[in-house]
């Protein structure tokens, strides 16, 4: 039987990359979405087991001393983040596309171990744009904007080493677009 194939979307916080994954996830039966772990507390609205399976910093070593994931990286400082391996290498087994949300540290690392998987990275129109967003958001200051595109921008550095590049600047477009890849790699 023929293996998933495994897509990862990365991009700056406040591009889009979440909604986008939703999006194409809901619409096709054919690909799953990687539920990461994560030790930070959940922001309003998220629910453990859909957006993330919140964790403590014990439970997380735990899982990493039992060589449980896929991937794992410390983003924005002491939060810690990582893919479960288990679901992810059963559904590519049984021949189910997965998207993995993360960050290029992370999918570099998967990329090392899995050389198939097919890189996607969204870019916001502009950092102007992005800083529009991340303020229509939530309630940066200062000082924790200048950190957040500070970390943008070298996010954004790296995207040239991505298969593809998608900028969202509407958001139908980009599904679309991602959408496109995710046939043409099928197809391949
Ligand atoms: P947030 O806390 O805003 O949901 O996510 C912060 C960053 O962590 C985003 O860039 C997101 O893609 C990344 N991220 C989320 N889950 C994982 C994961 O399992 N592994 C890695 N390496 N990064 C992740």
């Amino acid at each position: 039987m023929r293996k998933g194939r495994l897509f990862i979307i990365s991009g700056p916080s406040g591009t889009g990359k979440g909604t986008i994954c939703k999006r194409i996830v809901q619409e096709d039966p054919n690909i799953r979405f990687s539920v990461s772990v994560t030790t930070r507390n959940p922001r309003e609205g998220e629910i453990h087991g859909r957006d993330y399976f919140f964790i403590s910093k014990d439970e997380y070593m735990l899982l990493l001393e039992q060589d449980g994931f896929l991937e794992h990286a410390s983003v924005y400082g002491s939060t810690l983040y990582g893919t479960p391996k288990e679901p992810v290498q059963k559904w590519l087994e049984e021949g189910t596309d997965v998207i993995l949300e993360i960050d290029v540290q992370g999918a570099f690392q998967v990329k090392k171990n899995e050389p198939d998987c097919v890189m996607i990275f969204i870019l916001p129109p502009s950092l102007e744009e992005l800083k529009a967003r991340i303020l229509k958001r939530g309630s940066e200051t200062e000082e924790t904007m200048a950190a957040r595109l500070g970390e943008a921008q070298k996010e954004i550095d790296q995207a040239p080493l991505y298969d593809y590049q998608v900028v969202n600047a509407d958001l139908d477009r980009a599904v679309e677009e991602v959408r496109g890849i995710i046939e043409k790699e099928r197809n391949k």
